[in-house]
């Protein structure tokens, strides 16, 4: 799997829609302070599943909603009430999870919502609405992912250095490709406990009916 094109709409300083083309290899962002470098990284963690707003330096996931720049009557912009982060991604080597192996190119997107209760907050991949975890776990089994190590922010060389062993070690099995097991693991093991309840409960019921 290739990360091929990055698109951002309306994400954080990214008011108009903005495309970026990745190509293969190493890729750095460059650019003076405040031009949106770290937005971008932000937008490709984000649109892979990141939960966390704080990872995002967000007070909550609505921050990352463009909110707005100078006065509307000069040359400011309003904000805007969504977001959008779609995420292109070749699979011509097919060497994407088995559920998606069968398309030469796989598209992810996410889309964010004000609405007046809150947000909300849409995956689609390919253009079929999926769920969070579904997202999480196309990018977990393919070695990738928010937390991913491929993704270098500002200061993580020096964190990785200072860093507790066991924050190595999920570092480790984040590029091994094995996180997507854990979490497979834990819904296991949520479906094994229910059926256990249910067990039990039949047997109570056989017992009262005995
Ligand atoms: P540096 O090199 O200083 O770390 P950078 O290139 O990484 O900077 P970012 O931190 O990505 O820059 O971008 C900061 C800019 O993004 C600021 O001007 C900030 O006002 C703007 N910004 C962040 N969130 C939003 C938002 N929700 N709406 C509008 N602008 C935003």
């Amino acid at each position: 799997m290739e990360f091929q094109r990055l698109r951002l709409t309306g994400f954080k300083s990214f008011v108009e829609p903005t495309d970026f083309e990745i190509r293969p290899g190493l890729t750095g962002i460059v650019g003076p302070n405040g031009c949106g470098k770290s937005n971008l990284l932000e937008a490709l963690r984000w649109v892979m599943g990141a939960t966390s707003a704080k990872a995002l330096r967000a007070g909550g996931m609505e921050d990352v909603i463009f909110a707005g720049s100078g006065t509307a009557e000069r040359t400011g912009r309003p904000p805007r009430q969504w977001a959008e982060v779609a995420l292109q991604i070749g699979n011509e080597t097919r060497t994407a999870p088995d559920a998606y192996n069968d398309q030469p190119l796989i598209e992810v997107s996410r889309r964010i919502t004000k609405k007046a209760e809150g947000t909300q907050s849409t995956y689609r991949i390919n253009g079929k609405e999926v769920r969070a975890k579904d997202v999480q776990l196309l990018f977990a089994d393919g070695a990738t992912g928010a937390n991913s190590p491929a993704l270098v922010r500002q200061g993580q060389v020096s964190d990785l250095i200072n860093a507790k062993p066991e924050n190595r070690r999920k570092f480790l099995e984040e590029a091994a490709g094995v996180a997507g097991l854990y979490t497979r693991r834990h819904e296991a093991e949520l479906r094994l406990k229910g059926a256990s309840q249910n067990l039990e409960r039949l047997d109570d019921v056989l017992g009262e009916l005995e």
